[in-house]
């Protein structure tokens, strides 16, 4: 795997993108930042508005391409906290929280819609096992109910009956907008002083006696003490820029939209049974994406015949109404993923001053506390509790978090 060169075309339309990202600058880089965030993703440039609220120094995100043409401008931008293990619990339900107040934070409407999040069990078992888990979330203070078939009938009166066993329903989650949020972030951000700068492909990490000293880009050398390594798809062939291993697997996900739709559909829901999820917006588009059983690594962006039928053909499944709508839209992106489908976050071992922020699969919505925790990591040093499940060690030592109630595939096994 290598790092990804801009392609002619977009070197070409640099200065004028430039101009039109929001947040983004036309600036020269400078000779030296106290962090350069490599990937200007929600994830990077989160964590640079959290370390500029923090006075950090001089900080720079840098992006191959333009902020949010990563996987950040392309998902279901699907939010809940209602997890099936503490460790997701602790640590997106602190994302939840924020998200309720995101756009007054921000001063800028991220569209956050707390429609309810509606996790569907197709059977006895998913539904005996969605009990379990909401003993857990209660424990947790989550505002979670467990809805039988009749409730579920209620609230999604066009779901086909025979899909639903029960479910459980997060009141107080939902969807945001993605585009608005990454935008969202970097405004803020860049009103502190962060550089977001676009095409500026990162080819090499200088460490010398253990430490980060410099990054080096198709536009100049860096110094700086402190990298975070936030490249989403890329994030595997960008640690190895420093020599370090992170132990995931890029795939692909697509998504579509269709025609604007009378609303008929109020909560975003969640099915495992048919490894989907949607939601649909307040303009009556119906948006979400769905999932092969057995993921196969890819990491092309172009979108595919077999995913445009597979969601088809599942969503009317799940919405027989949806039957000869028309889909507008089609795309897909990629993600990083690993063997327990959990982000990998904190330090990179050993090499001072190199942060891993990557492995992302439900990196929307865990972009606000993952941004507070890491910022917090980086500028005191001491790692957060909730975070501490997550770092990399856990592939050494074999700790690796289980967590039932996701909606993707682990790779070579369904974990839905
Ligand atoms: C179809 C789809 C549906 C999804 N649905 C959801 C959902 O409903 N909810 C949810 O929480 N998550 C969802 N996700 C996942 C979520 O979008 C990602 O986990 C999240 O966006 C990851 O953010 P990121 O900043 O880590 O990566 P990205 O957004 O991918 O950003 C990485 C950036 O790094 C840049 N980069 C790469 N290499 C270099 C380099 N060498 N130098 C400089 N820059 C570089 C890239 O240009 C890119 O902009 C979905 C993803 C997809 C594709």
């Amino acid at each position: 795997m290598s790092v990804r060169r801009v392609r002619r075309g977009e070197a070409a339309a640099r200065p004028a993108a430039r101009r039109v990202i929001p947040g983004a600058t036309c600036a020269e880089l400078a000779a030296t930042y106290d962090a350069v965030l490599i990937g200007g993703g929600l994830q990077g440039v989160a964590l640079a508005y959290e370390l500029a609220k923090r006075g950090y120094g001089r900080l720079a995100v840098l992006d191959a391409a333009y902020p949010g043409s990563g996987a950040s401008g392309r998902n279901g931008e699907m939010i809940r906290s209602a997890f099936a293990s503490e460790e997701w619990i602790g640590l997106f339900d602190d994302s939840l929280r924020r998200w309720q107040i995101l756009s007054a934070e921000l001063d800028f409407n991220v569209l956050f819609t707390r429609a309810g999040y509606l996790l569907l069990a197709s059977t006895p078992e998913a539904l005996a096992a969605a009990q379990g888990n909401v003993a857990l979330q209660r424990r947790h203070n989550l505002h979670v109910e467990l809805l039988g078939h009749d409730d579920v009938r209620r609230l999604c009166p066009e779901m086909a009956p025979a899909m639903i066993a029960g479910a459980v329903l997060q009141t107080d989650a939902g969807f945001a907008h993605h585009d608005a949020t990454l935008w969202a972030y970097a405004q803020a951000a860049a009103r502190l002083g962060v550089e977001i700068h676009p095409y500026t492909t990162v080819t090499a990490i200088g460490a010398t006696g253990g430490a980060v000293r410099s990054v080096t880009t198709d536009r100049g050398k860096i110094s700086t003490s402190v990298v975070v390594d936030a490249a989403g798809g890329q994030a595997r062939a960008v640690a190895g820029l420093a020599g370090v291993d992170v132990p995931v697997e890029v795939f692909r996900l697509e998504a579509m939209v269709t025609e604007p739709l009378a609303p008929f559909l109020r909560p975003a829901v969640s099915s495992p049974a048919i490894m989907g999820y949607c939601h649909q917006t307040t303009r009556g588009e119906f948006v979400g994406g769905t999932e092969p059983d057995v993921p196969v690594p890819c990491e092309s962006i172009r979108s595919s015949l077999d995913g445009a039928r597979d969601m088809a053909t599942k969503f009317v499944r799940l919405f027989p109404r949806l039957a000869g709508v028309r889909m507008m839209r089609h795309w897909s992106g990629i993600v990083t993923q690993t063997a327990d489908v959990a982000p990998i976050l904190g330090r990179a071992p050993g090499i001072d001053g190199l942060y891993l922020d990557c492995g992302w699969v439900y990196g929307f919505v865990g972009a606000p506390a993952a941004a507070a925790l890491m910022a917090e990591l980086i500028a005191t040093g001491r790692t957060p509790p909730v975070l501490a499940p997550f770092g990399i060690e856990r592939f050494a030592t074999g700790e690796l978090i289980r967590e039932t109630s996701l909606v993707v595939a682990a790779a070579g096994e369904s974990v839905a």
